[in-house]
């Protein structure tokens, strides 16, 4: 996916972690799919965490999941019982 259709998360220069969608803020940045599934694996792998090398409030996951979607197609399949 091309990075300007991924969403940043950036950690400011006083320590604040913002959801930066104008990709604009200074700071280290971690960017992530806008996609509910991705950002639930972030969130359990703690991926932003360790791109930007320090805490990620929960209400920035729950921001992303605001700002993402479900996947399609390949992306994403509901798995059929059996
Ligand atoms: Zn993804």
């Amino acid at each position: 996916m091309a990075k300007d259709r991924l969403i940043r998360v950036a950690a400011l220069s006083s320590g604040e972690v913002v959801v930066d969608l104008k990709q604009r803020a200074g700071g280290r940045g971690a960017y992530i799919c806008p996609m509910w599934e991705c950002v639930v694996v972030a969130y359990k792998r703690k991926a932003l965490e360790a791109s930007l090398k320090g805490g990620v409030p929960t209400d920035i996951y729950i921001e992303l999941l605001k700002n993402a979607q479900l996947a399609t197609g390949d992306l994403w399949k509901p798995k059929r019982k059996r």
